[in-house]
């Protein structure tokens, strides 16, 4: 029994903000043209294979949600506008708020242009009450950007990042080390971050509906199950999440690679063996609206030795299609190899952000 996960880490309780801006790119294009302001929003393409990348407020209120196809996005709310992305703006808003946020700690882990962590156990301005500091924060973030954000505050990164949905738009909740482990367990875990729909879907069929259903369950169960991520889950279930925020997490490249059982010595299984590393690669850049302009395989032979392919596209790569296409070309010019193949990466590097859904269809569109 280890008595450190059912109650505080070991150590200083940590005082954690998630800070989380309102519809991000929906507020910014409100804000910039009056005419958008109080009506239905969504940015992002209206053309027949078009996906909203963000929707205001107003239009939510009809079931307009990111990621969701334009064509549906219409017919749920005829009145929708819809208005190109111009992520220019979104990232001089970004850095504008990041700055604020180091006028308070130098510890600031950004998960996307308008969400960041913030560790302020020890800060700046020698504050006590997190919740202070996260009143202060919103306020200077409408007083600069004139948009609102809201904000998490708990004592680790997945409470905060749970309690900043709370009371949005622009509220603020707390969660504190004594409520943390019930609020987790009323939580249908389809809600918590960092169980995706599919790990979602394969909790319900083991009987894992809430925070309290995962909590029953043993850690050796749950990393037979969810590798992993398991004993993270094992954590979180109990208001546990030891993750440190990692200051100036600018990545310069999202990689998977795979070291094999048997040794490949032809295309077609090198190809099925690269699939998962692409959708990992991918599923990354999703979860971060970004993607790369340069894709690298990576090979590594039976002797040990070690080669890289790589290739460009000057508009990023758009979709997994294109980088699975690209891959095959690559790999398709190692074959046939003398040398069994023991290890396969893929890299995707020079990343840039991405708006949900195809940017190609609002460049040729003319
Ligand atoms: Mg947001």
């Amino acid at each position: 029994m280890n008595n450190n996960l059912d109650n505080q880490p070991a150590g200083r309780p940590r005082k954690i903000i998630h800070i989380d801006m309102d519809a991000f790119y929906a507020s910014v294009e409100q804000r910039d043209n009056p005419e958008l302001r109080d009506q239905p929003v969504a940015v992002g393409g209206s053309e027949a294979r078009g996906v909203v990348a963000a929707a205001s407020y107003e239009a939510r209120k009809f079931g307009v949600h990111s990621a969701m196809p334009s064509v549906t996005a219409k017919r749920k709310c005829p009145d929708l506008i819809f208005v190109k992305p111009r992520f220019d703006v979104y990232k001089a808003v970004s850095a504008q708020i990041r700055e604020i946020f180091a006028e308070y700690t130098p510890l600031i882990e950004p998960l996307s242009l308008d969400e960041a962590y913030l560790d302020v156990t020890e800060n700046l301005k020698g504050m006590e009450i997190a919740t202070e500091i996260a009143l202060e924060i919103r306020a200077k973030i409408k007083a600069v950007t004139d948009l609102n954000a809201s904000a998490g505050i708990s004592y680790n990164k997945f409470l905060a990042k749970m309690a900043s949905d709370l009371n949005k738009p622009n509220g603020q909740a707390v969660i504190t080390p004594k409520n943390g482990p019930a609020f987790v367990a009323q939580l249908p875990v389809k809600k918590f971050h960092g169980v995706g729909p599919a790990t979602a879907d394969k909790m319900h069929r083991l009987g894992i509906e809430t925070g309290a259903n995962l909590r029953e369950k043993e850690i050796e169960f749950l990393v037979q199950h969810f590798g992993k991520s398991g004993p993270y889950f094992y954590g979180i279930a109990r208001g546990v999440d030891e993750r440190q925020v990692k200051p100036n997490r600018v990545r310069k490249s999202v990689g998977a690679e795979d070291t094999f059982n048997q040794d490949i010595h032809a295309f077609g299984p090198a190809r099925e063996g690269v699939k998962p590393l692409i959708a990992k690669v991918w599923r990354y850049c999703e979860g971060n609206e970004i993607t790369g302009k340069t894709v690298t395989l990576k090979v590594k032979y039976a002797d040990f030795t070690q080669i890289t392919r790589a290739k460009s596209v000057a508009e990023g790569f758009r979709s997994p299609q294109v980088i699975e296409e690209t891959i095959d070309s690559l790999l398709g010019a190692i074959f046939p190899t003398q040398k069994g193949i023991r290890l396969l990466g893929v890299t995707l590097s020079s990343l840039e952000p991405r708006v949900v859904g195809s940017i190609e269809q609002l460049q040729f569109t003319l």
